[in-house]
């Protein structure tokens, strides 16, 4: 316990609450009112956490009190006070939560200042509100009189004029738990001190505060909890204050997600789909925004597994009747009953996407623009759901337009009756998936490829293995069977020379040659392609894998070389090695590291100048 507070003790902010101070009392902030919100907010809040200690603690102060925030102008005076019955304040509290920053809000907005400079001051203090202290954007002195839960805490105020110092003293004896906040208003912010005024700010942002809010003795809120009203009730307008309102978000979300259920769990939950995606950004991890109730009652506010990883885009509120009241954070990530939760509100979740998707396309085309990222980490990182969120993923595809992006269903829905699987190539871009060797067997055969332009789309196929039955495989692979041979034009070179030709390349290349060389008819316009012909990795995992590694020394790819027998180049090269065994080899070397640059897998192309000077220099001779 700390000692009785006797005099006035003054102490100066800490250095970066006196930033936040220099920030928001010389700002030129026009909307200066959002300071009402954040006291509300604040004293609801205190009022959520005493509610809790109720639960939990054998005695608080004023056990009977009731748990409501009221609000009282004084147009003459210039002042307005604040009043809640919350958990109020030690005198260590008041030095730790009001003297510096430890907490949740005005951290990030001073991290959020760091990230952008402090150009957009104004966007960030309306986004994140900056807490306690931006009172001091309309005001010239603040007192904040409290008296803590605990049984016997003394009775405290604090004040400041927001220049770098504040004062503790001892308090009035008459002031019971939970704090009085008493604000002199500077004489150009006397607005704040209208009755009508005052009502209109509470309506536009504290009119979802989940505890009787009274403003110069008139209700303010009587809403109660959205998520439990029924659905026809509510007004779009509503849905998305309530988003601002309890998300604290400042976008309009893409979809909202509201139900009710009662087997097997009692559940009613409010869902949101924001617009934004700040991990895109650089923001850092995103942190799932959704707060666990059990009627109405607030139980965690960041409660962990209620939802697997990926999800963590959503915003909102599970309530559910089946919860234990008491029930601890402690516990609460490992009891069966969130785990339960969290499978049936998550298969909801999928469900409203899947639902989504053919409702509006276009409203799931942004939410997959913004958030695809997380559904392909879902179906990486979460075996459980994985099946389930196959149907979300989109690509482009040989057969759709650029820009326009299909799910593994259309493809399916459109495959040949003789197609056995599913085909993907993997490439920096389009263009260069078009370009590259491999796309042309499958055009020739009129079947439709994948295609993917990031390393981890390729984990995202090798998890999932399948979709419906079908294998899903990359088309650069050894061995794929096709199907019947497109027909094509020219003889292709007689099998016999053609052996012979295969195993004399593969000889002239040696050791750093491919695995194998051979002929197919998977080619039609280009001499050869290297074939993947390691089981475990295709070239974009290769290309990851060996980022990770800590040496430079190259994996060596693991590589088929296919001949196409009717190209005049391979007939030619047959020719030559006759003729000129020399140059025979240098074309041989030039077309596997062509191969091997159409794959991704050429690890050093400068290699190949000198040797192209000399093929040109031969053609001289
Ligand atoms: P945040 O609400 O993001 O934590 P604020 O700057 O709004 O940041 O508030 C700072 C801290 O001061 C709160 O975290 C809380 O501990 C304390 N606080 C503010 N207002 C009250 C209040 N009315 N009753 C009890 N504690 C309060
Ligand atoms: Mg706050």
């Amino acid at each position: 316990m700390t000692t009785k507070t006797t005099t006035p003790e003054t102490h100066a902010f800490q250095a970066d609450v006196r930033r936040i101070l220099d920030i928001v009392v010389h700002s030129i902030y026009k909307d200066r009112e959002i300071f009402l919100r954040e006291l509300v907010s604040n004293a609801s809040d205190a009022l959520e956490k005493l509610r809790h200690l109720k639960l939990t603690e054998p005695a608080v102060n004023n056990p009977d009190a009731e748990l409501a925030i009221t609000i009282e102008t004084n147009k003459d005076a210039g002042t307005i006070v604040i009043r809640d019955s919350g958990l109020g304040m030690t005198h260590e509290e008041l030095v730790n939560n009001l003297g510096t920053v430890a907490h949740s809000g005005t951290k990030a907005f001073l991290e959020a200042m760091k990230q952008k400079g402090s150009g957009d001051t104004d966007n960030l203090i309306g986004r994140f509100g900056v807490g306690f202290f931006s009172v001091f954007m309309v005001a010239k002195k603040v007192e904040f009189h409290t008296r803590s839960w605990r049984p016997g805490a003394e009775s405290l105020v604090w004040t400041s004029d927001g220049q770098g110092a504040y004062t503790i003293e001892p308090g009035d004896a008459s002031q019971e738990r939970g704090t009085r906040l008493v604000i002199h208003l500077l004489d150009e912010h006397k607005e704040f001190a209208e009755k009508e005024r005052v009502r209109e700010i509470l309506e536009k942002h504290s009119k979802y505060v989940p505890f009787p809010l009274t403003a110069d003795g008139d209700r303010v809120n009587t809403q109660g909890a959205l998520w439990l009203r029924s659905k026809s009730e509510i007004k779009d307008e509503e849905y998305n204050d309530f988003y601002k309102f309890h998300c604290h978000a400042w976008d309009e979300p893409i979809d909202r997600l509201h139900f009710a259920a009662d087997a097997p769990l009692a559940i009613n939950a409010l869902l949101y789909f924001p617009s934004h995606n700040p991990e895109k950004l650089g923001f850092g991890r995103l942190e799932l925004g959704v707060s666990l109730h059990c009627r109405k009652i607030l139980i965690e506010a960041d409660p962990k597994g209620l939802f697997p990883d990926w999800a963590r885009f959503l915003k909102g509120v599970v309530d559910s009747a089946d919860l234990p009241l008491s029930i601890s954070r402690e516990t609460l990530q490992d009891s069966a009953l969130v785990q339960k939760l969290n499978r049936v509100v998550t298969k909801r979740v999928i469900k409203h996407l899947e639902e989504l998707a053919k409702r509006d396309a276009d409203k799931f085309k942004k939410f997959w623009g913004e958030f695809g990222i997380l559904i392909k980490e879902g179906v990486v990182t979460d075996q459980a759901n994985r099946d389930a969120l196959a149907p979300l993923l989109r690509f482009e595809s040989s057969a759709s337009e650029p820009g326009t992006l299909i799910s593994l269903d259309d493809y399916v829905g459109r495959m040949r009756d003789n197609q056995k699987a599913i085909y993907f190539l993997a490439g920096a871009d389009r263009a260069s998936i078009e370009s590259g060797p491999y796309l042309e067997a499958f055009k020739a055969r009129g079947l439709e490829v994948l295609f993917v332009y990031e390393g981890a789309d390729e984990f995202v196929f090798s998890h999932l293995g399948k979709f419906k039955d079908k294998e899903i495989l990359s088309g650069d692979r050894e061995g794929l069977d096709l199907g019947d041979a497109p027909t094509a034009d020219g003889e292709p070179l007689a099998k016999d020379r053609l052996d012979a030709l295969c195993a004399w390349i593969k000889e002239s290349l040696g050791a750093s040659g491919p695995k194998s060389v051979g002929a197919g008819d998977r080619l039609v316009g280009s001499p050869a392609a290297a074939l993947n012909a390691d089981k475990f990795a295709t070239p974009g995992m290769r290309r990851m894998l060996q980022a990770m590694r800590k040496d430079d020394s190259p994996l060596a790819p693991e590589v088929r070389l296919e001949l196409n027998p009717r190209h005049p180049l391979v007939k030619q090269l047959d020719a030559l090695r006759e003729r000129d065994a020399d140059r025979a080899k240098l074309v041989a070397e030039q077309l596997y590291d062509n191969a091997l640059l159409a794959a991704g897998l050429l690890d050093n192309p400068r290699l190949m100048v000198s040797r192209l000077n000399k093929l040109l220099e031969s053609l001289s001779k």
